[in-house]
């Protein structure tokens, strides 16, 4: 069994809320393993429960003609989110909901070690982009937690504010160059073991 199946029949088992006596399946995220580009979205939806499958409602159909957009498809990268379950009638997750999930979405990220972390909405860009707010973060990338994260609106925001959906569009073009850039810049070599005596000189021991 891959590393991927097994986690995410390890999410299917998950009960840590007390939403997961609602949900008709949980929704792990789906994708390639070796994805350089993950998207990180909110929670699912209606027809996420349904199928088990993230984004493929209306905003997933959008998200999937953004990919097309630089020539890449769900296949090619992998789509997760904050929450693998979805909140009843779709309110917001909560803070202990998203507490809980954090550590299925590290594994993912362990797993696949994207080069680039797509944030789709707030609840991602409260992780990866801390104390910004999205109109001033999205179509830029920081460093967090060691990977380059770019900030995106939320696919679903175009189809209630019409208005968003060139912003949309043009932050997502601006993917393929950022990707070619962080390939291209040299890999950081990993830290050297410290001995513990010159751990504790640090500190002034
Ligand atoms: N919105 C999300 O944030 N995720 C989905 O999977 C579907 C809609």
């Amino acid at each position: 069994m891959s590393a991927l199946t097994e986690l995410n029949a390890q999410i299917a088992d998950c009960h840590l809320c007390e939403i997961s006596k609602y949900r008709t399946r949980s929704v792990p995220g789906e994708g390639a393993d070796d994805a350089e580009l993950m998207f990180i979205g909110e929670a699912p939806g209606f027809n996420e429960d349904q199928q088990g499958r993230p984004f493929v409602g209306q905003a997933g159909k959008y998200l999937d003609a953004l990919l097309a957009s630089i020539g890449l498809n769900r296949g090619q990268v992998f789509i997760a989110n904050v929450i693998k379950t979805r909140p009843p009638n779709n309110r917001d997750p909560l803070p202990t909901e998203i507490a809980n999930c954090r550590q299925w979405l590290d594994q993912h990220i362990a797993i696949i070690r994207p080069r680039i972390i797509v944030t789709l909405g707030r609840y991602s860009m409260a992780r990866f982009f801390p104390g910004k707010g999205i109109g001033s973060v999205h179509g830029t990338s920081t460093e967090c937690e060691g990977i380059t994260c770019f900030a995106m609106y939320h696919p679903a925001a175009a189809l209630h504010q019409q208005s968003l959906r060139r912003t949309i569009d043009e932050d997502m073009l601006k993917l393929p160059d950022l990707l070619a850039r962080v390939k291209a810049a040299p890999q950081r070599p990993p830290q050297p073991e410290q001995p513990q005596a010159q751990q504790l000189n640090m500190f002034g021991g």
